[in-house]
This record gives C-alpha cells, structure tokens and sequence, in this order.
C-alpha cells in the first residue's frame, strides 16, 4: 500500500520505498493497526496476567534479544524496574518518532506513586497503580492509542500532501527525487546502472482552454494510463503540469528494458483523453538519462532525462547527450541576456539592399536585426532569434524592429528614395497578436508611410505551420497594401495547392539554390522552376544570397525581378546605408 509509512519502529525514515502505484485514499496500514502492546514487565507473573488480558484486544509484542521489538510497537507499559533498566531504549524511540506521539505507560505500586512518578515524567506518559483494575487499565489504553491514532493519521495526510500528486495520486516530483535517490545509493554499492526515463506530455493548452479542473482531469486520465501501460516493476511519478517520470523497479535495470518501457509509454497517445467533452490526443515526448553515465546524483540523472524529452521526437526516445546540457544552458543564459538587450536597447536594425535586375535600381532592402554587446561584440539572429521565437521574447522585440523599420525607411524616402520598400521579418507568432495590424498601420501612420512601404518576410516553414486564423490575418494585412513575402522559398514543404492559398506577393528564393547556380542541374532546375511559378501566380520574385558575378547574370537572364546578396552589397548599419545609396545612385 502506498503511502506506508514507519510508525511503530526504530526510527524516522523517508516514506515507504513501496509507494509506486496511485495513493489509496483510505487510512494507512500503520494507522488502522495502531495496537501493538510492548510489555515491560519485570515481574514475570504481572507479565504474563497482563499479557492474557490485553492479547484479546490487542497485539503483545516484546523484547527480543535484549532489544526493543524491530516491528516497533504503538504503547509500552512497563513497571518500575523495566522502565529504568529501559529508559534509554525508550527515550529514543519516543524522539525518533517525533512529533507522533509513542505512549509509555508506568505500572506502580500506590506505595511508590510519589517517589517514582514524579522523576520518570519526562518518558512517562500515564500510569496505573497495581493490584490493576482491569476496567480503568483498558479506558486508560484506549485514550492513549487514540491519541497516538490520530497523530498518525495526521502524519499520513502530511506524508501524502508532500509526496503525492492531488490530481493524480501518483508519487511527486519529491517522492519520485527521493527513490532514484535510493536507487541510485543502491546500484553504486553494487557497480549498477539507474535509467530515469521522462516523459512530457504538453499540458499547457489544456490548462488555458480547460481551466485547471480540466488539467487535473487530463492528468488523471493520463496517469491512469500510463499506470496500466507501465506494468507492475516500474514506478512512475508526476514531476509537473506536463512532466512524469519512470524508473524500473529492480536492483538492475538492463538498457533492454527501458526500450521496451518507452515503446509501451508512447502507446498512450492511441486513443485521445476526453476533457470537457473534447477529445484530447496527449503526444508524448520521452527521454532518457543513466546513472552513472549521465550523472552521479538523482538530481543530476533526472534533470538529463529532462533534456532528453525536449530533445526527442514524437513517438521515438531521446538518450541523453551531454551537448544538449550545453545547449540548455546556452538558451537560458542567451534568454536571460536578451531581457537586458531589450531594456538597454543593445538591438541595431541593419540593412541590405534589393536590387531590381533589369535595371539595377535600388528597390528597397531588407531589415536585419543585430545585437551589439556591451562588449562591442556584434550576435548574429542566427544565435537569438531561436532562442527570442521559443521564450516568446520576440513578441517585445518585433515591436522595436517594426518601429525602428518604419522611422528608417520614412527617413531614406524622405531623402528622395520615393518607392523604397523595407521588408521586416516577422514570425507567424507576432502576426497572431490581436493588435498587430493595428500597430503596424498606427505606426505607418505616425510617420506618414502608405503600407506599401513595408513588406513582411515569413519563412516558408513557419508558414506551413500556420493555423488558418494567422493566415486570415496575413490577408487582412495584405488587403490594406502590406507586402508579404515567403522568405527562403524552396526549402518548406508548401504544395502547389497551398501557395495558391497563401495571400502573399513575393517568392524569396532560397540562397541554397541561388548558390548551386550556375552549374549545379538541380538547383538550376529548382530555381527555374520557382521562377515560372512565381509568373503563373503573377508573384514577384527575389533571389536572396548572390555572391558572385555569374550567379547575377545568370538570375538576370532567368527573369528573377530583384537580387540581393553580398555581391551587390552586405549588411550594413543604417547610416551606412543611406551614404551607399546616396553613392550607387
Ligand atoms: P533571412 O531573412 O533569410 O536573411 C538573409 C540572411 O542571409 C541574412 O543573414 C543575411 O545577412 C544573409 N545574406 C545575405 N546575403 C548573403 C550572401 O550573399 N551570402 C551569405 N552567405 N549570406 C547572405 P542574417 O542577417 O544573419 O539573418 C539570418 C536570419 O535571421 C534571417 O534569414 C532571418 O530569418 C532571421 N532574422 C534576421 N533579422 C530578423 C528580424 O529582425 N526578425 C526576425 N524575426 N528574424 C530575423
Ligand atoms: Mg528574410
Ligand atoms: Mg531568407
């Protein structure tokens, strides 16, 4: 039963190691037989008159080889010269059980009540006199072993709030933290291995559409499942909102076991879990970390099994490599950075001119994000903006960019680049705020800019990725005038049908492709072909990554509208730009 725990005996320990299946709710083992009678008599005959009245009702235990009983025991009654030769033994199972309460009891003489009594209190609890009165003795009894009842049942209840999960009575992220613990104590005496296997199931949109009523009743679905999935020799646990753990029940857990375990805790997205009346797929990513391999301390062991969730892919585990504690690290240093970049304003927004290759006209640029380090170090977004996208960070940053574009490209036409357009890249993410739009034409109009003046870049990826409400509002954006473009065409997995749907104006081919040109068979082929799609849909296209002379003329030939790349210019700060335009015109 789960939940045991070591009321009578020697000492205080961590809650049962027992504790793998769901917590049952009743009372523990331990609180329902709260009756277990130790006698310390000295005189032989009160012992064993006692032992025959109270074996009818209660459990007599008793010493054994000069020890208190290991089973531990409920109440003592002890007479006079037990209890001294026992007051030792007897004040230290009495603290080690602290704070429940562990009854001693002092049978005496009415001769020695004054005397003895009064020295002895600090152990004893109750006394009787001799010759006993049978009646008083067992009411006496009966008030200790409630007492000490109800502690125990209060100390079961604590147990359970600290080491079990509420919602789905599985042990906790303590619980689970304390067996590999001693799991891990276990194997090293024996030179073993401990395998933790994580499994994260993604809870959170549960919790924001169903409430936490709902979460709790998701959780309980899933743990029921993963309980029956599991089997009897493994221990699972809830670590949080979406993350569970498993161990192998056993001294050695053989690596041949875990797949197996793994392949069995997948099968819990076959059928979906009902919350609310909505059907709910929970996909479940799982990983898995070893003692000692990837770590020495359960601590350690868990946090890489941890990881190696976030690292796998659905329905297949990921092994802990130590590179991705790295990368962890990394993204979590990088996030906490890109708070102060923001509130210090270390972002820079460069530019890169488009050209228009028929006539080489300057026809607008790209806006690119830099970070400048306090260091003067400049980051490139290859190296923050993943780490922006995933913390959602980079819904405080596009508002900047979007700002900084707007100012910059009001400025260039105001110095007589009349039609120049800036595009922004922009993430599916930003576009689906509320307020998007509206920010953006607010800003526009700020600087008395038409919409025209700005195009938005989204990857061909992340728009494939995109819910329909985004794209309605890609469409709304470009009914008022915005531009919008698929940035690094060729590389997604869009199909035909589906950029027919897309409200978007340009094709940006991707530089993968403008590389292999001229010369390379396939990249020509592709390039080409983007180009004649790009006519069929009356879209515009632009080749983005030109390095060199011949990659020019060849796009030029092919009928590609504008080119950008290093060849015509690189990056450059906003300043810069303005003085390269003013030299290129
Ligand atoms: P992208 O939008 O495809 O940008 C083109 C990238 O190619 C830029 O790298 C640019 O500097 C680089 N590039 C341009 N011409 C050449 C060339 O001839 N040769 C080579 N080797 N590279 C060339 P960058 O600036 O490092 O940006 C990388 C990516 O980061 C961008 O790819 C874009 O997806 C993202 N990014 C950049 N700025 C922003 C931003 O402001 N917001 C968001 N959300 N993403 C941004
Ligand atoms: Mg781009
Ligand atoms: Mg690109």
């Amino acid at each position: 039963m789960a939940a045991e725990s070591d009321s009578g005996s020697s000492g205080p320990r961590g809650p049962a190691l027992a504790a793998w299946r769901p917590v049952a709710s009743a009372g523990s083992a331990d609180t329902d037989q709260a009756g277990r009678i130790l006698l310390l008599m000295e005189g032989r005959g009160n012992r064993q008159q006692l032992a025959n009245l109270l074996s009818a009702r209660y459990r007599v235990v008793q010493v054994e080889d000069g020890h208190l009983p290991a089973e531990g025991f409920d109440l003592a009654i002890a007479d006079g010269p037990a209890l001294l030769r026992w007051q030792d033994a007897l004040y230290e199972a009495k603290h080690a059980q602290q704070p429940v309460f562990l009854p001693v009891m002092l049978v005496l003489p009415r001769a020695d009540l004054r005397s003895r009594a009064g020295r002895l209190r600090s152990i004893v609890d109750e006394f009787v006199v001799s010759p006993i009165d049978r009646a008083e003795l067992l009411e006496r009894l009966e008030m200790l072993l409630r007492a000490r009842h109800q502690a125990l049942a209060q100390r079961d209840q604590f147990v359970r709030i600290v080491n079990y999960d509420r919602a789905t009575r599985l042990p906790n992220r303590n619980l689970f933290h304390e067996q590999v613990r001693t799991a891990i104590e276990a194997a090293k005496a024996k030179g073993e291995s401990v395998h933790v296997v994580a499994v994260h199931t993604p809870f959170t949109r549960v919790l924001e559409t169903f409430g936490q009523r709902g979460l709790d009743h998701a959780a309980a679905a899933c743990a029921e499942r993963f309980c029956h999935l599991a089997g009897d020799d493994v221990g699972l646990a809830r670590l949080g909102t979406e993350h569970w753990g498993a161990m192998l029940f056993d001294d050695a857990s053989p690596m041949d076991r875990v797949l197996p375990l793994c392949t069995r805790l997948s099968k819990v997205e076959r059928h979906p879990i009902e919350v609310a009346g909505e059907p709910i797929r929970p996909q479940v990513r799982i990983g898995v970390a070893s003692y000692p391999d990837d770590g020495s301390d359960a601590e350690t062991v868990i946090s890489a099994a941890n990881i190696a969730a976030t690292q796998a892919n659905e329905g297949e585990p990921a092994f802990f490599s130590p590179s991705w504690r790295e990368a962890v690290l990394d993204h979590l240093r990088t996030e906490a950075a890109l708070h102060d970049a923001l509130e210090q304003g270390q972002f820079e927004l460069w530019l890169q001119p488009k050209l228009r290759l028929a006539d080489n006209r300057v026809a607008g640029a790209e806006a690119l994000i830099r970070w400048r380090l306090p260091s003067g170090e400049l980051v490139p977004p290859g190296q923050f903006i993943p780490v922006a996208e995933s913390s959602g960070l980079i819904r405080r940053i596009t508002p900047w960019i979007l700002a900084t574009a707007c100012r910059t490209v009001a400025g260039l036409r105001a110095d007589g680049a009349r039609d120049f357009v800036l595009a922004v890249n922009v993430t599916p993410a930003d576009v689906s705020a509320s307020d998007f739009a509206a920010r953006l034409q607010a800003l526009c109009a700020e600087h008395d800019l038409p919409p025209q003046a700005i195009e938005l870049e989204l990857t061909e990826t992340m728009l494939c990725e995109t819910g329909a409400d985004t794209i309605g509002r890609l469409r709304a954006l470009r009914e008022v005038g915005f531009g919008i473009a698929i940035d690094d065409f060729g590389t997604g997995y869009s199909s035909l049908g589906y950029l027919h749907q897309l409200p978007v104006d340009t094709l940006k081919i991707d530089k993968q492709f403008i590389d292999g040109v001229p010369g390379e068979a396939g990249s020509d082929t592709v390039t080409r072909a983007i180009i004649h799609l790009a006519r069929e849909f009356a879209l515009e296209t632009v080749a983005e990554g030109i390095e060199n002379e011949d990659q020019l003329a060849y796009l030029r030939a092919a009928g590609v509208v504008l080119g950008q790349g290093y060849y015509i210019a690189r990056p450059m700060p906003a300043n810069d730009f303005a003085q390269w335009l003013a030299e290129w015109k």
